[in-house]
């Protein structure tokens, strides 16, 4: 497969929502950057800090979530607009937004897609960097309950596989997907799936100050009978919004990635590990450069 051209947005486009863990209210503009630019984030409500680029160096240390920040500013909960703009291939962009956190919007990528394809897209001379897995890498949990894995497809793409598995006792069923990317599958495949959450889990951050404005009708919150006051959009939505966070997550290597991924119950910091180790291991011979 040759390497295909880089891509931003035609013209500048708006979403605005509230950010689900501060309660703020927030507008989340989409600029277009030139070749080479990458994605960065800037928050406009902070003047003159600039903007921060969504790669894994930005990358802090976080619970259930992507944050990135340059020592001035931090942006939280980027990885559902990351797994947008990687879904469409939409590799430079500039996101000015006014507060400390992208978005909840329905817990999707979903109204970020729609913003985009309403901007349109423009190509671009350079070609797009692909990193291509040659060899076998994995990272484990701390707990020794979650792993992911990368290693060689044969076919030139990014391939994840995702085994969600809670327990016996979780409202949760245990799914498995695999997964293969395109634009066209994530837009009709993972776009539309939603975050979810224990209803224990959200108890205990409003106890402590977070998450006041989301309800049920914002994203999937499982009590012990299931959903609770919301329906699941597929049987599977929970191991394909896992599947579209490691999409969002994967971005963040700044290039495309062709390889098989393959997670059990794998989170944020897990999927940030097996992208610095793919990152650090790569050479020259894995990396096809764009050509002077
Ligand atoms: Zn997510």
């Amino acid at each position: 497969m040759q390497p295909r051209r880089q891509r931003t947005i035609a013209r500048p486009a708006e979403f605005h929502g509230f950010g689900f863990l501060t309660g703020a209210d927030v507008t989340l503009r989409f600029l277009p950057a030139e070749e080479n630019h990458g994605i960065a984030f800037q928050r406009i409500d902070l003047p003159g800090t600039p903007p921060i680029p969504a790669t894994l160096e930005y990358v802090v240390p976080r619970q259930r979530r992507t944050a990135i920040s340059n020592g001035v500013a931090s942006v939280e909960l980027i990885e559902h607009v990351m797994a947008a703009l990687a879904g469409l291939q939409i590799d430079n962009c500039l996101v000015q937004l006014n507060a400390p956190e992208a978005p909840g919007a329905d817990g999707s990528s979903l109204d970020f897609v729609k913003t985009l394809l309403e901007a349109d897209f423009t190509e671009q001379s350079a070609l797009r960097d692909v990193l291509v897995i040659g060899d076998a890498y994995s990272v484990r949990g701390d707990d020794d309950r979650s792993e992911i894995s990368a290693g060689p497809v044969f076919r030139r793409t990014l391939v994840v596989s995702y085994e969600l598995d809670y327990g016996p006792r979780s409202p949760i069923k245990p799914q498995l997907l695999t997964f293969e990317f395109s634009p066209e599958t994530f837009v009709t495949g993972l776009a539309y799936a939603r975050t979810f959450i224990l209803e224990t889990e959200i108890t205990a951050l409003k106890s402590q100050g977070y998450g006041s404005r989301v309800t049920p009708a914002d994203l999937l919150i499982f009590g012990t009978d299931g959903v609770i006051g919301n329906q699941l959009r597929a049987a599977d939505e929970c191991v394909r919004h896992k599947i579209l966070d490691c999409i969002g997550d994967f971005a963040l290597l700044g290039c495309d990635v062709h390889g098989h991924f393959r997670a059990y119950r794998s989170g944020h910091n897990l999927n940030h590990a097996i992208c610095r180790m793919v990152s650090v291991a790569r050479s020259p011979l894995h990396l096809l450069k764009t050509p002077a």
